[in-house]
């Protein structure tokens, strides 16, 4: 009887366990609390809806020893105070910056709630839009496959659940004077646009 039970669990659990492995393994996002996220201050952030996604690059070159979640408090610590961004003064966001950041590994992490807008020290609306951005310096470094695969996987993913269209997924400086996302980055924004495009046929 037991031998049986498990024969039929393991035949109806086969299907489910590959189609969950196959999306995990697709996007595979560490939540906030996988980074020990300090909460978001939300008197410091505008409410949103997200009909676009904006690509961005850190600006920063890749580290590659260092981990993700250490990257993420750092970057949180850095837009909760008040700073610089270049040459600028920033004030204090109300937490990082970006919904989604892709590492140099190409792990994904979880930033700001996608309910609120992003924060930016250039002049363009974040409003209603998605921010992505991948670690790197992409106007001397390149975007590794890794980086590209969960860009890719995790645009797709987005414009489906959030009804996306292809042209609304941009560079920063499709929109704000500035360099981001990189020209070695923005190259193969076409090639996603292509892949949202495809997957959602
Ligand atoms: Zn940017």
């Amino acid at each position: 009887m037991l031998r049986i039970l498990t024969l039929g669990l393991a035949v109806v659990a086969a299907p489910t366990m590959s189609a969950l492995a196959a999306d995990s393994a697709a996007l595979e996002i560490l939540p906030r609390v996988g980074w020990k996220a300090k909460p978001g201050i939300t008197k410091l952030m505008k409410s949103q809806t997200p009909r676009e996604i904006i690509i961005h690059h850190t600006s920063v070159k890749q580290q590659p020893k260092i981990s993700l979640e250490r990257k993420m408090r750092g970057l949180q610590g850095f837009s909760q105070r008040t700073g610089k961004v270049g040459k600028r003064k920033k004030p204090a966001w109300g937490d990082v910056p970006y919904h989604y950041y892709i590492g140099v590994s190409g792990r994904i992490a979880e930033g700001r709630n996608i309910n609120y807008a992003g924060d930016t020290n250039t002049r363009y609306s974040t409003k209603d839009r998605v921010q992505v951005v991948l670690e790197g310096y992409f106007d001397k470094e390149k975007p590794n496959a890794s980086q590209l695969g969960s860009l890719k996987a995790l645009t797709v993913w987005l414009s489906k659940k959030y009804n996306v269209p292809a042209d609304k997924i941009t560079g920063h400086n499709d929109h704000a004077s500035t360099d981001c996302p990189g020209k070695h980055l923005k190259v193969h924004l076409p090639a996603i646009r292509t892949a949202v495009t495809n997957a959602a046929e």
